[in-house]
């Protein structure tokens, strides 16, 4: 059976990702591995819409959550956490393993921060260090106001650390722009590369902080990072076969110039919501996010069974809810290396699922209104 792949990371790789990713293996302190990093690095900086200094580490995502705050924090320091979904709660476990006060603020999971909140618990608090904040909450679908949230957290010495793994080149994210101090990200979803490689930017203030920072840290060390980095060499050996994938990933992206990939994903996320409706399910996300929808399963189904089905039937896959929404919804990646044949190909196989799960609907109503939004 062809497989294919909708989960909101991994991703879906291209065809010139996956011929960089064959190359031979070099030494990396060569130069030619330098060249890579470096080049790597400009791309990133095009995408981030940043001049800030860009580290990068071999590991998932959550490895350069982690290292964010190891590195930008001392014992017993208080940081505010936006905490909406799985991610959300993420950065709060992290700061809590680290011994951080944290100060949250809650959100229901399907909604998006209200950044009044924010800015009042900043007015309150003046010993809050960082927020920590997530652009597109995976968990939910949802995307926040990452902008209306750095114009709150501005007037406030409090870093402003963000969470794009998943927002990255799918949603505006103008870093510098904005005055977001750290951006966390990773390969494996909006950068359409195979999981390995995960990265920060960090600002002037953020590098201020990480010179006085005293938490523990040998491997993530963003010190000893940034003195390689100026050399155009990590510490450690990198993940040389995903910078490879990256590089080319990074190319295919500026070729196709990184306005046309937001509105690309803005134009599937619209479709796929259209055609949604027209199946009669509902939505999760009070602001749905470009790179993935969150689909309600309806009342009297199981979400796991769905999805499972789906998977059967015609080998796409899918993700499930997760924690307290596991088996109550669906999410539909339409992220990285995704086109509008590609989201025919799901929604045909979402009522495919739907039909023998025996949901009541007209069977081609989601591909029709898909259809008819695509020649808008
Ligand atoms: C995927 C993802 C992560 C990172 O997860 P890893 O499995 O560690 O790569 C972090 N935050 C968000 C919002 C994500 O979608």
């Amino acid at each position: 059976m062809k497989k294919r792949l909708y989960t909101p990371g991994p991703t879906p790789l291209p065809e010139e990702v996956m011929a960089a990713l064959a190359q031979p293996m070099i030494h990396h302190r060569w130069p030619e591995c330098a060249e890579l990093y470096a080049e790597v690095r400009e791309g990133l900086g095009y995408v981030l819409q940043t001049a800030n200094e860009i580290l990068l580490m071999t590991s998932s995502g959550t490895g350069a959550m982690e290292a964010s705050v190891a590195n930008l924090h001392s014992a017993g320091e208080s940081v505010l956490v936006i905490r909406g979904g799985n991610f959300g709660d993420r950065w709060a476990r992290i700061c809590q393993a680290f011994g951080l006060e944290v100060v949250s603020v809650d959100v229901e999971w399907g909604r998006a921060v209200d950044p009044r909140q924010v800015a009042d618990h900043l007015k309150k608090n003046d010993r809050i260090t960082a927020v920590y904040a997530t652009l597109c909450e995976t968990s939910t679908g949802v995307t926040h106001d990452l902008q209306a949230l750095a114009e709150a957290v501005a007037s406030h010495p409090a870093l402003l650390v963000v969470d794009a793994v998943s927002g990255l080149c799918v949603e505006k994210l103008q870093t510098d722009n904005w005055g977001v101090d750290v951006v966390t990200s990773a390969t494996q979803k909006g950068l359409m590369c195979p999981p390995g490689i995960s990265f920060v930017s960090l600002s002037e203030a953020a590098r201020k902080r990480i010179d006085a920072s005293t938490l523990p840290k040998f491997y993530w060390d963003f010190k000893t990072m940034g003195e390689f980095c100026r050399k155009d060499q990590t510490p450690y050996t990198p993940g040389i076969t995903v910078l490879y994938g990256l590089r080319a990933a990074l190319e295919l992206i500026r070729r196709e110039g990184l306005e046309a990939v937001l509105d690309r994903h803005a134009r599937l996320a619209r479709i796929c919501r259209t055609a949604m409706k027209a199946l009669g399910l509902d939505l999760l996300a009070e602001r749905p996010a470009n790179g993935l929808t969150a689909i309600r399963v309806p009342a009297d189904m199981d979400g796991l069974e769905l999805q499972r089905r789906i998977f059967e039937e015609t080998g796409a896959m899918m993700a499930g809810g997760q924690a307290h929404l596991r088996g109550k919804i669906l999410r539909l990646a339409h992220m990285g290396y995704a086109d509008e044949l590609d989201l025919i190909t799901a929604i045909s196989a979402l009522e495919r699922g739907l039909q023998v799960m025996g949901h009541t609907f007209e069977p081609g109503a989601g591909l029709l209104a898909a259809q008819k939004t695509m020649f808008d």
